[in-house]
């Protein structure tokens, strides 16, 4: 059994297409144990619910000020999992400037306004029209460029079917970058998965990489539900060192980040 304190990877409400609130998602990750959730809202232009003008509402990722620390005894990161837009690894936003808002703002790109707000940031290929169909070499490039974007700590479900990459090169860049690989359970969802997550894990491991453990919950009932994901590990044989969200002070050290 591994011990796994943080949950990196949730959505809630705010994401237009999940069930629950925070202080749904964070009473569950307490009943379970859990020191920390993170709430990694979708953030991009295709992934957010639509305003009432017909662009996403990106509101509440605006406003992340009003949320409290901690809830219900568990430290909720605020964060978001942010689109990978084109085969470079750019990321969602990253050429809009806004039009007004705070000097200290000024010359800088929505996405790296919200990005560098944030506890948290996960990069994610959900399939934009941009990206949709790669090959290796474009698939490899596009994750390598959101591997070595400084403000992203986790590259989202890497293993999901119908995307091949080159796993030494994304292994390797990761090391680098100090950028954790994730194992979604989530993704246990299609079969074809876990052969992708247990070659991607079995390269981690010959590597000494970090890995992170989620559960990509949609619903309170599923945070911190990583059951598939860590059965998979264990019959690898993988070694507890490398699950960099054992705890939330690892987590923290090893991106250089306080939390
Ligand atoms: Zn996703
Ligand atoms: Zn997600």
């Amino acid at each position: 059994m591994y011990q796994i304190k943080v949950d990196p990877h949730t959505h809630t409400i705010a994401s237009g297409h999940a069930f629950s609130t925070i202080g749904e998602n964070a009473m569950e990750a307490h009943g379970k144990g859990l020191e920390g959730i993170g709430m990694t809202d979708h953030f991009g232009p295709m992934s957010n619910p639509i305003g009432n003008d017909g662009r996403p509402d990106l509101g509440p990722l605006f406003n992340i000020a009003a949320l409290p620390k901690v809830v219900h005894g568990v430290r909720v990161l605020a964060g978001c999992e942010i689109d990978i837009i084109d085969f470079k690894g750019n990321l969602a936003f990253h050429d809009f400037r806004m039009p007004f808002g705070p000097d200290k703002d000024k010359g800088l790109s929505l996405g790296e306004i919200i990005l560098r707000n944030r506890d948290i940031a996960i990069a994610s290929l959900h399939m934009f029209p941009g990206c949709r169909d790669g090959s290796i070499v474009q698939n490899t490039e596009m994750y390598l460029g959101a591997i070595r974007n400084p403000y992203i700590d986790i590259l989202g479900h890497p293993c999901r079917p119908g995307v091949p990459f080159d796993m030494d090169e994304i292994v390797r860049a990761a090391k680098e970058e100090h950028t954790f690989l994730e194992i979604n359970d989530h993704t246990f969802d299609t079969p074809a998965a876990t052969d992708n997550c247990r070659k991607l894990a079995v390269k981690c491991a010959e590597e000494g990489v970090h890995v992170v453990v989620s559960s990509d919950a949609h619903s309170a009932f599923f945070v911190g539900e990583f059951g598939r994901a860590a059965a998979m590990l264990e019959e690898i044989h993988f070694p507890q060192e490398l699950i960099a969200n054992e705890s939330l002070e690892k987590m923290a050290r090893l991106r250089g980040r306080t939390y």
